[in-house]
């Protein structure tokens, strides 16, 4: 099994992970929770490179592009294809949809690319469902805001940006309705949980 979480920044992806994972393994499940860009050794190697504040020097939007799939690679052949072979379900904090949204809808870069770099890196494997949290940018930053927010080259971009990343996450999601599941973030944390819960039922009949 392979379960994605998605989202802008601020949505409460990282406390939603922890809630599917605990949920998951309370059901006698092997769970291997992990996320990208990362999730390996020199896939985390690659994420400093792509995120690193200090570094003024502008980063190609090819560049980053081609990054994300690299670290992407190294991450299937060393932590997700070999949790998925013996059974374990992987969530993953961010996936292929977050390159469609922020190389692509935000930065730019054709989709026609992604999905060329996507056949050359996983032909075969898409995530069983996809969690999409989602809330209005302006909402989103207050809650980045009031956890010191600011913390790499990313989260220093406009609303402009987040804005062109949410809308590109949620035609994704209109494209592909029975796999990515939006999941309205501006509620209460048990509303969300609730939601989340009714779709793992679905997912894994106990
Ligand atoms: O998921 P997390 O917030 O840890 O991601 C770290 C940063 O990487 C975020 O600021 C996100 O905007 C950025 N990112 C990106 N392109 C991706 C994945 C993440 O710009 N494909
Ligand atoms: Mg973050």
């Amino acid at each position: 099994g392979f379960i994605t979480l998605e989202g802008s920044e601020g949505v409460g992806k990282t406390t939603n992970m922890t809630f599917v994972c605990d949920y998951l393994a309370a059901q006698g499940l092997e769970v291997v929770r992990t996320r990208e860009p990362g999730g390996a050794p020199r896939a985390e190697s690659i994420r400093a490179l792509l995120l690193d504040p200090s570094n003024d020097e502008p980063l190609d939007d090819c560049a980053e592009l081609l990054l994300v799939f690299a670290a992407r690679a190294q991450h299937l052949s060393q932590v997700v294809r070999p949790a998925m072979a013996r059974g374990a379900i992987v969530v993953c904090d961010r996936f292929t949809d977050a390159t469609y949204a922020y190389q692509g809808a935000a930065r730019g870069m054709p989709s026609a690319w992604i999905d060329q770099l996507r056949g050359l890196v996983h032909p075969a494997l898409t995530p069983d469902i996809t969690f999409l949290l989602d809330m209005p940018v302006a909402d989103a930053a207050n809650r980045v805001a009031a956890r010191g927010g600011q913390t790499d080259r990313f989260e220093q971009e406009r609303a402009a940006f987040f804005e062109q990343v949410r809308q590109g996450y949620l035609s994704l999601a209109a494209q592909e309705p029975g796999r990515v599941k939006v999941i309205d973030a501006a509620r209460s944390l048990k509303a969300i949980e609730q939601d989340i819960m009714t779709h793992l039922d679905r997912l894994i009949p106990s």
